[in-house]
Protein backbone atom coordinates (compact mmCIF):
# COMPACT_ATOMS: atom_id res chain seq x y z
CA UNK A 1 0.00 0.00 0.00
CA UNK A 2 1.14 3.76 -0.89
CA UNK A 3 -0.58 6.42 0.72
CA UNK A 4 -0.69 10.20 -0.61
CA UNK A 5 1.28 11.32 1.90
CA UNK A 6 3.10 9.60 5.21
CA UNK A 7 4.62 11.92 8.20
CA UNK A 8 8.53 11.93 8.65
CA UNK A 9 9.33 10.46 11.85
CA UNK A 10 13.17 10.84 13.12
CA UNK A 11 15.05 7.87 14.80
CA UNK A 12 13.41 7.52 18.40
CA UNK A 13 16.45 7.92 19.97
CA UNK A 14 16.98 11.47 19.15
CA UNK A 15 13.11 12.11 20.29
CA UNK A 16 13.32 10.87 23.42
CA UNK A 17 16.35 12.89 24.25
CA UNK A 18 14.54 15.52 24.88
CA UNK A 19 11.70 13.37 26.78
CA UNK A 20 14.07 12.90 29.97
CA UNK A 21 14.70 16.68 29.87
CA UNK A 22 10.87 17.15 29.87
CA UNK A 23 10.55 14.68 32.61
CA UNK A 24 13.41 16.69 34.74
CA UNK A 25 11.90 19.98 34.49
CA UNK A 26 8.46 19.37 34.94
CA UNK A 27 7.65 21.92 32.24
CA UNK A 28 4.91 20.57 29.58
CA UNK A 29 3.70 23.88 28.15
CA UNK A 30 2.96 27.19 28.24
CA UNK A 31 6.12 28.77 26.64
CA UNK A 32 8.39 26.24 27.91
CA UNK A 33 12.53 26.04 27.41
CA UNK A 34 11.84 24.03 24.19
CA UNK A 35 9.22 25.83 22.62
CA UNK A 36 11.64 29.21 23.02
CA UNK A 37 14.50 27.44 21.93
CA UNK A 38 12.49 26.45 19.01
CA UNK A 39 11.65 29.90 17.97
CA UNK A 40 14.97 30.74 18.01
CA UNK A 41 15.89 27.88 15.75
CA UNK A 42 13.67 28.45 13.26
CA UNK A 43 13.95 32.85 13.27
CA UNK A 44 17.55 31.78 12.42
CA UNK A 45 16.69 28.75 9.75
CA UNK A 46 13.97 31.45 8.29
CA UNK A 47 15.77 34.08 8.54
CA UNK A 48 13.09 36.40 9.87
CA UNK A 49 13.12 38.50 12.75
CA UNK A 50 9.56 37.90 14.61
CA UNK A 51 8.37 34.84 14.57
CA UNK A 52 5.50 32.83 17.16
CA UNK A 53 5.35 29.10 17.76
CA UNK A 54 1.35 28.48 17.72
CA UNK A 55 -0.61 24.96 17.96
CA UNK A 56 -1.61 25.25 14.30
CA UNK A 57 -1.79 27.05 11.46
CA UNK A 58 -5.77 27.48 11.05
CA UNK A 59 -5.55 29.05 15.12
CA UNK A 60 -2.75 31.09 13.44
CA UNK A 61 -4.80 32.39 10.46
CA UNK A 62 -7.51 33.48 13.08
CA UNK A 63 -5.32 35.09 15.65
CA UNK A 64 -4.04 37.08 12.10
CA UNK A 65 -7.55 38.56 11.29
CA UNK A 66 -8.55 39.36 14.61
CA UNK A 67 -4.79 40.93 15.58
CA UNK A 68 -5.29 43.29 12.77
CA UNK A 69 -8.86 44.12 13.53
CA UNK A 70 -10.21 43.08 9.91
CA UNK A 71 -13.72 43.69 9.35
CA UNK A 72 -16.31 43.69 6.04
CA UNK A 73 -14.81 41.74 3.14
CA UNK A 74 -11.63 40.04 2.75
CA UNK A 75 -10.68 39.07 -0.99
CA UNK A 76 -9.59 35.16 -0.74
CA UNK A 77 -8.38 32.51 -2.89
CA UNK A 78 -10.97 29.94 -3.61
CA UNK A 79 -8.18 26.89 -4.43
CA UNK A 80 -7.03 26.42 -1.06
CA UNK A 81 -7.41 24.44 1.98
CA UNK A 82 -10.83 25.14 3.82
CA UNK A 83 -8.97 26.38 6.74
CA UNK A 84 -8.31 29.78 4.38
CA UNK A 85 -11.75 30.24 3.48
CA UNK A 86 -13.35 28.97 7.56
CA UNK A 87 -10.86 31.05 9.39
CA UNK A 88 -12.33 34.29 7.45
CA UNK A 89 -15.89 33.01 8.28
CA UNK A 90 -15.22 32.14 11.95
CA UNK A 91 -13.74 36.24 12.34
CA UNK A 92 -16.75 37.14 11.59
CA UNK A 93 -15.60 38.63 7.95
CA UNK A 94 -17.27 37.85 4.47
CA UNK A 95 -14.97 35.99 1.98
CA UNK A 96 -14.68 37.38 -1.55
CA UNK A 97 -13.68 34.90 -3.83
CA UNK A 98 -11.37 35.95 -7.28
CA UNK A 99 -10.33 33.47 -9.77
CA UNK A 100 -6.62 31.75 -10.38
CA UNK A 101 -3.91 32.07 -12.71
CA UNK A 102 -4.41 29.19 -14.66
CA UNK A 103 -0.58 28.65 -14.39
CA UNK A 104 0.87 29.64 -11.25
CA UNK A 105 -2.86 27.98 -9.71
CA UNK A 106 -2.60 31.16 -6.95
CA UNK A 107 -4.78 34.20 -6.86
CA UNK A 108 -5.29 35.48 -10.15
CA UNK A 109 -3.31 39.35 -8.90
CA UNK A 110 -5.05 40.88 -12.03
CA UNK A 111 -8.43 40.31 -11.04
CA UNK A 112 -7.91 41.39 -7.46
CA UNK A 113 -8.45 45.24 -8.11
CA UNK A 114 -11.92 44.74 -9.62
CA UNK A 115 -13.43 42.68 -6.63
CA UNK A 116 -12.32 46.08 -3.99
CA UNK A 117 -15.19 47.68 -2.89
CA UNK A 118 -15.19 49.90 0.22
CA UNK A 119 -16.12 47.01 2.72
CA UNK A 120 -12.77 45.42 1.83
CA UNK A 121 -10.33 45.22 4.39
CA UNK A 122 -7.68 42.90 3.41
CA UNK A 123 -6.26 40.15 0.98
CA UNK A 124 -5.83 36.52 1.97
CA UNK A 125 -3.81 34.35 -0.71
CA UNK A 126 -2.24 31.18 -0.45
CA UNK A 127 1.14 30.59 -1.76
CA UNK A 128 -0.76 27.02 -3.57
CA UNK A 129 1.97 24.24 -3.25
CA UNK A 130 4.72 26.79 -1.88
CA UNK A 131 4.52 28.44 -5.17
CA UNK A 132 4.47 31.79 -4.16
CA UNK A 133 2.01 34.58 -5.58
CA UNK A 134 2.66 37.85 -7.31
CA UNK A 135 3.87 39.20 -4.05
CA UNK A 136 5.28 42.77 -5.64
CA UNK A 137 1.57 43.12 -7.57
CA UNK A 138 -0.76 41.99 -4.30
CA UNK A 139 1.72 45.16 -2.43
CA UNK A 140 0.96 47.58 -4.79
CA UNK A 141 -2.73 47.23 -4.71
CA UNK A 142 -2.41 47.15 -1.18
CA UNK A 143 -0.60 50.22 -0.54
CA UNK A 144 -3.18 51.71 -3.07
CA UNK A 145 -6.29 51.09 -1.16
CA UNK A 146 -5.31 50.91 2.24
CA UNK A 147 -5.44 46.89 2.75
CA UNK A 148 -3.49 44.52 4.95
CA UNK A 149 -2.35 41.36 3.08
CA UNK A 150 -1.73 38.58 4.77
CA UNK A 151 -0.43 34.92 3.16
CA UNK A 152 -1.17 31.65 4.30
CA UNK A 153 2.02 30.29 3.71
CA UNK A 154 1.03 27.07 5.14
CA UNK A 155 2.49 25.26 1.97
CA UNK A 156 5.89 27.06 1.92
CA UNK A 157 8.51 26.27 4.48
CA UNK A 158 11.80 27.38 3.24
CA UNK A 159 10.22 29.30 0.37
CA UNK A 160 12.63 32.37 -0.96
CA UNK A 161 11.75 34.66 -3.43
CA UNK A 162 14.98 35.91 -4.01
CA UNK A 163 17.35 36.12 -1.36
CA UNK A 164 14.33 37.13 1.30
CA UNK A 165 12.16 34.37 3.29
CA UNK A 166 8.08 34.11 1.72
CA UNK A 167 7.01 34.74 5.17
CA UNK A 168 8.29 37.96 5.47
CA UNK A 169 5.53 39.53 2.40
CA UNK A 170 2.78 40.93 3.76
CA UNK A 171 1.58 42.11 7.29
CA UNK A 172 1.56 38.66 8.35
CA UNK A 173 2.26 34.88 7.24
CA UNK A 174 1.46 32.09 8.65
CA UNK A 175 2.90 28.77 8.10
CA UNK A 176 1.44 24.94 9.42
CA UNK A 177 3.61 22.63 11.24
CA UNK A 178 0.85 19.75 10.95
CA UNK A 179 1.98 16.31 10.24
CA UNK A 180 1.66 15.51 6.73
CA UNK A 181 3.60 18.94 5.86
CA UNK A 182 7.05 18.89 4.65
CA UNK A 183 8.43 19.91 8.09
CA UNK A 184 6.31 19.42 11.04
CA UNK A 185 6.33 19.20 15.07
CA UNK A 186 3.24 16.65 14.69
CA UNK A 187 0.58 19.72 15.16
CA UNK A 188 1.79 23.39 15.46
CA UNK A 189 2.00 26.61 13.18
CA UNK A 190 3.76 29.55 12.75
CA UNK A 191 3.15 33.42 12.73
CA UNK A 192 5.74 35.57 11.25
CA UNK A 193 5.19 39.23 11.71
CA UNK A 194 7.51 42.52 10.68
CA UNK A 195 7.20 44.38 13.76
CA UNK A 196 7.59 43.81 17.07
CA UNK A 197 4.27 45.60 18.64
CA UNK A 198 2.06 43.39 16.44
CA UNK A 199 4.63 40.32 17.34
CA UNK A 200 4.16 41.66 21.23
CA UNK A 201 0.18 41.51 20.69
CA UNK A 202 -0.09 38.55 19.22
CA UNK A 203 1.81 36.54 21.93
CA UNK A 204 -0.67 38.14 24.12
CA UNK A 205 -3.40 36.88 22.07
CA UNK A 206 -1.62 33.11 22.33
CA UNK A 207 -1.94 33.50 25.82
CA UNK A 208 -5.64 34.62 26.79
CA UNK A 209 -4.89 37.72 26.00
CA UNK A 210 -2.70 37.92 29.42
CA UNK A 211 -0.16 41.15 29.72
CA UNK A 212 0.87 40.29 33.20
CA UNK A 213 0.04 37.65 35.21
CA UNK A 214 -2.86 40.12 36.78
CA UNK A 215 -3.81 42.01 34.01
CA UNK A 216 -5.06 42.07 30.37
CA UNK A 217 -4.06 44.15 27.07
CA UNK A 218 -6.17 41.66 24.06
CA UNK A 219 -8.76 39.62 24.00
CA UNK A 220 -7.06 36.45 23.73
CA UNK A 221 -7.06 32.77 22.89
CA UNK A 222 -5.12 29.48 24.41
CA UNK A 223 -2.79 28.92 20.89
CA UNK A 224 0.29 27.42 22.71
CA UNK A 225 2.15 24.55 22.16
CA UNK A 226 3.46 21.91 24.19
CA UNK A 227 7.15 21.22 24.55
CA UNK A 228 6.34 17.53 23.45
CA UNK A 229 5.51 19.04 20.00
CA UNK A 230 8.00 21.36 20.57
CA UNK A 231 10.67 18.23 20.46
CA UNK A 232 9.71 16.82 17.74
CA UNK A 233 10.09 20.85 15.96
CA UNK A 234 13.46 20.66 17.23
CA UNK A 235 14.45 16.76 16.14
CA UNK A 236 13.04 17.48 12.76
CA UNK A 237 14.84 20.99 11.95
CA UNK A 238 17.94 18.91 12.19
CA UNK A 239 16.66 16.95 9.32
CA UNK A 240 15.22 19.32 7.10
CA UNK A 241 18.10 19.42 4.94
CA UNK A 242 18.40 16.15 3.98
CA UNK A 243 14.36 16.04 3.73
CA UNK A 244 14.72 18.62 0.97
CA UNK A 245 17.00 16.51 -0.75
CA UNK A 246 15.77 13.53 -0.72
CA UNK A 247 12.62 14.98 -1.73
CA UNK A 248 13.88 16.63 -4.53
CA UNK A 249 15.26 13.29 -6.03
CA UNK A 250 11.89 12.00 -5.67
CA UNK A 251 10.33 14.92 -7.99
CA UNK A 252 12.96 14.56 -10.23
CA UNK A 253 12.34 10.87 -10.48
CA UNK A 254 8.48 11.69 -11.24
CA UNK A 255 9.78 13.95 -13.71
CA UNK A 256 11.60 11.88 -15.88
CA UNK A 257 9.87 8.83 -15.61
CA UNK A 258 5.92 10.96 -16.76
CA UNK A 259 7.99 13.15 -19.27
CA UNK A 260 5.82 11.13 -21.77
CA UNK A 261 2.43 12.15 -20.26
CA UNK A 262 0.31 14.77 -21.30
CA UNK A 263 -0.03 16.47 -17.97
CA UNK A 264 1.35 19.41 -17.07
CA UNK A 265 2.38 21.30 -14.08
CA UNK A 266 2.14 25.00 -11.84
CA UNK A 267 4.65 27.93 -13.19
CA UNK A 268 6.82 27.75 -10.73
CA UNK A 269 7.60 31.79 -10.20
CA UNK A 270 10.66 33.32 -11.49
CA UNK A 271 12.65 34.35 -8.71
CA UNK A 272 11.90 30.71 -6.42
CA UNK A 273 12.72 27.96 -5.88
CA UNK A 274 10.36 24.49 -5.22
CA UNK A 275 9.99 23.24 -1.55
CA UNK A 276 9.34 20.08 -2.65
CA UNK A 277 6.68 19.92 -0.75
CA UNK A 278 3.68 18.43 -3.16
CA UNK A 279 3.68 16.63 -6.46
CA UNK A 280 0.34 17.94 -8.46
CA UNK A 281 -0.25 16.86 -11.78
CA UNK A 282 -3.09 18.93 -14.19
CA UNK A 283 -4.24 16.19 -16.66
CA UNK A 284 -6.20 17.73 -20.40
CA UNK A 285 -9.47 16.26 -18.57
CA UNK A 286 -11.30 15.53 -15.78
CA UNK A 287 -11.80 11.61 -17.38
CA UNK A 288 -8.13 10.91 -17.43
CA UNK A 289 -7.68 12.14 -13.84
CA UNK A 290 -10.46 10.02 -12.85
CA UNK A 291 -9.50 6.21 -14.65
CA UNK A 292 -5.22 7.08 -13.29
CA UNK A 293 -7.11 7.77 -9.60
CA UNK A 294 -9.35 4.57 -9.71
CA UNK A 295 -6.86 2.25 -12.05
CA UNK A 296 -3.58 3.31 -8.86
CA UNK A 297 -6.03 2.82 -6.59
CA UNK A 298 -6.84 -0.78 -7.57
CA UNK A 299 -3.34 -1.26 -6.51
CA UNK A 300 -3.30 0.09 -3.67
CA UNK A 301 -1.33 3.63 -4.88
CA UNK A 302 -3.44 6.60 -3.10
CA UNK A 303 -3.70 9.97 -4.75
CA UNK A 304 -5.25 13.45 -3.63
CA UNK A 305 -7.61 15.59 -5.28
CA UNK A 306 -5.76 18.49 -3.99
CA UNK A 307 -8.13 20.98 -3.91
CA UNK A 308 -11.20 19.85 -5.24
CA UNK A 309 -14.22 20.92 -4.79
CA UNK A 310 -13.50 24.87 -5.37
CA UNK A 311 -14.30 26.81 -1.88
CA UNK A 312 -16.39 28.86 -3.38
CA UNK A 313 -18.81 25.73 -4.62
CA UNK A 314 -18.53 23.64 -1.60
CA UNK A 315 -18.92 25.21 1.70
CA UNK A 316 -22.02 25.45 3.61
CA UNK A 317 -21.34 28.54 4.90
CA UNK A 318 -20.86 31.16 2.27
CA UNK A 319 -22.22 31.99 -1.25
CA UNK A 320 -22.13 29.83 -4.26
CA UNK A 321 -19.72 31.26 -6.98
CA UNK A 322 -18.67 30.07 -10.40
CA UNK A 323 -15.55 30.70 -10.84
CA UNK A 324 -13.80 29.82 -14.72
CA UNK A 325 -9.97 28.93 -13.84
CA UNK A 326 -10.67 27.62 -10.13
CA UNK A 327 -13.48 25.18 -11.11
CA UNK A 328 -11.86 23.71 -14.60
CA UNK A 329 -8.22 23.31 -12.56
CA UNK A 330 -9.66 21.84 -9.68
CA UNK A 331 -11.51 18.64 -11.71
CA UNK A 332 -8.68 18.55 -13.56
CA UNK A 333 -5.27 18.58 -10.78
CA UNK A 334 -4.53 15.31 -8.76
CA UNK A 335 -1.51 14.91 -5.95
CA UNK A 336 1.07 12.41 -6.67
CA UNK A 337 2.46 10.31 -3.41
CA UNK A 338 4.62 11.84 -2.23
CA UNK A 339 6.70 11.53 1.28
CA UNK A 340 10.49 11.64 2.09
CA UNK A 341 11.16 7.58 2.57
CA UNK A 342 9.06 6.63 -1.03
CA UNK A 343 11.86 4.45 -2.71
CA UNK A 344 12.90 4.94 -6.80
CA UNK A 345 11.20 1.44 -7.00
CA UNK A 346 8.35 2.43 -5.76
CA UNK A 347 7.98 5.81 -7.82
CA UNK A 348 9.01 3.96 -11.05
CA UNK A 349 6.28 1.54 -10.17
CA UNK A 350 3.36 4.33 -10.18
CA UNK A 351 4.77 5.79 -12.88
CA UNK A 352 4.60 2.97 -14.65
CA UNK A 353 1.03 2.49 -13.74
CA UNK A 354 -0.15 6.02 -14.76
CA UNK A 355 1.33 5.69 -18.54
CA UNK A 356 -0.89 2.25 -18.52
CA UNK A 357 -3.82 4.15 -17.14
CA UNK A 358 -3.47 6.98 -19.18
CA UNK A 359 -2.72 4.34 -22.82
CA UNK A 360 -6.14 2.60 -21.58
CA UNK A 361 -8.02 5.86 -21.77
CA UNK A 362 -7.25 6.70 -24.86
C1 LIG B 1 -2.62 22.53 6.30
C2 LIG B 1 -3.17 23.81 5.83
C3 LIG B 1 -3.77 24.72 6.70
C4 LIG B 1 -4.10 24.40 8.12
O1 LIG B 1 -3.01 24.14 8.93
P1 LIG B 1 -3.22 23.30 10.28
O2 LIG B 1 -1.89 23.37 10.94
O3 LIG B 1 -3.60 21.91 9.88
O4 LIG B 1 -4.29 23.96 11.06
C5 LIG B 1 -4.17 25.95 6.20
N1 LIG B 1 -4.00 26.27 4.91
C6 LIG B 1 -3.45 25.41 4.02
C7 LIG B 1 -3.27 25.85 2.61
C8 LIG B 1 -3.04 24.14 4.45
O5 LIG B 1 -2.53 23.28 3.58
Amino acid sequence: MIPVVKPFLPPKKEYTKYLSDIWKRNWLTNMGPLSNELEVRLKRHLEVDHLLFINNGTMGLQMAIKSLDLNGEIITTPFSFVATTSSIVWEGCRPVFVDICSESLNIDATKIEEAITDKTSAILATHVYGNPCDVVLIDEIAQKYNLKVIYDAAHAFGVKVGEKSIFEYGDISICSLHATKLYHSIEGGIIVVKNSDLHKKLASIRNFGFETVESFSELGINAKNSEFHSAMGLVNLDYIDKITKSRERIYNRYNENLKTLKVRRPKWHKFSKNNYAYYPIIFENERQLYNTMMYLKRHEIYTRRYFYPSLATSLPYVETKKLVVTDNISKKILCLPFYTDLSIEEIDMICRLIIDAQNSTE
